[in-house]
């Protein structure tokens, strides 16, 4: 396949799309951001790389930070993580308070931010430090050293991050928080402000195409059986009230961010990465959206 070929088909046809979403403004920093910008990645499981666009510009990788800290926290403590968060897609917003008044302070999945809190909570608690481990885990599975945090988004998301520390006192009246809220609000703020390129994006989530060990490197990031969870819950949460939609129009697991970043993969074959910063209602990338869209009819490959 020349997926380099299809690549370049995509940025073209994908044009059409700029100037309908919006770039993400509930973050001071991210408003900044030039929405006229797209890059796109394909990294396949025999190390082959292929880009257009902006692939060697950084960006917030918000969100996709989510699959990361779960695949650590499966990793250290296995399925005893799911006493604390659930499985199932929620339906409703990345940021919503209401169901987990309802569901006790369990997060419906560790996809949306209060289940991606409780994972943060447990890398805290298991780890000497949470900022350090984390950005070990990114630049080594990545295999980029100089990847890091950007601290002009994590302060600016700290100054405007009320409601996510209302999720995590919320949750901490229900004893589903372990650590100090503060602390663990600045840990989230900070792995959310993640900065990183497509082409690293790309080869960050090729051990979820492989049965979990990284191919670039031979090394296992976590088991097989953990590999396979991952992906079967980025399939049904991976794009908050998006996901129904994604799965039946491109159907391969993903995880967006509201910095206009998704990262998919096909098991056995690839991981894709799009950024594009304008954002739908959902705060899913728009234009990144539909180049998956396109990614997918062009290519044919998808997991059903
Ligand atoms: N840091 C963002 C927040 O907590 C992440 C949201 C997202 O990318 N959907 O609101």
């Amino acid at each position: 396949m020349d997926f380099q070929k299809i690549l370049e088909q995509i940025q073209e046809d994908t044009q059409k799309y700029f100037g309908i979403g919006e770039v993400a403004n509930y973050i001071p920093e991210l408003a900044k951001v030039n929405p006229n910008q797209f890059a796109m990645t394909v990294a396949t499981v025999d190390g082959d790389i292929y880009s257009v666009g902006a692939s060697q510009q950084r960006f917030s990788i918000q969100s996709i930070s989510k699959v990361i800290v779960f695949a650590m926290a499966l990793e250290q403590i296995g399925e005893r993580l799911f006493q604390r968060v659930g499985k199932e897609p929620s339906g409703s917003s990345f940021n919503s308070l209401i169901q987990l008044e309802q569901e006790q302070g369990i997060p419906r999945n560790p996809f949306i931010n209060a289940g991606a809190l409780v994972s943060t909570d447990e890398i805290i608690k298991n780890n000497k430090d949470a900022y350090e481990a984390i950005l070990n885990f990114v630049r080594e599975v990545s295999l980029s050293a100089d990847i890091d945090y950007d601290f002009k988004v994590s302060s600016s998301e700290l100054e405007t991050a009320d409601r996510n520390r209302a999720l995590a006192f919320f949750m901490k009246s229900f004893g589903n928080i372990q650590g100090d809220v503060m602390m663990l609000v600045d840990v989230y703020c900070h792995h959310c402000s993640l900065s990183m390129t497509t082409e690293e994006l790309s080869k960050l989530f090729l051990f979820l195409a492989n049965k979990g060990v990284n191919p670039l490197n031979g090394q296992r990031v976590v088991s097989e059986y953990q590999a396979k969870r991952v992906n079967a819950m980025m399939l049904t949460c991976g794009l908050y009230d998006n996901v129904g939609s994604f799965a039946y129009e491109v159907g391969m697991p993903a995880k967006s961010g509201v910095g206009g970043g998704i990262t998919g993969v096909i098991p056995g074959h690839l991981s894709v990465s799009v950024w594009s910063p304008e954002l739908n209602a959902s705060g899913n990338s728009l234009v990144g959206t539909k180049a998956l869209e396109l990614f997918s009819e062009l290519t044919d490959l998808t997991i059903f």
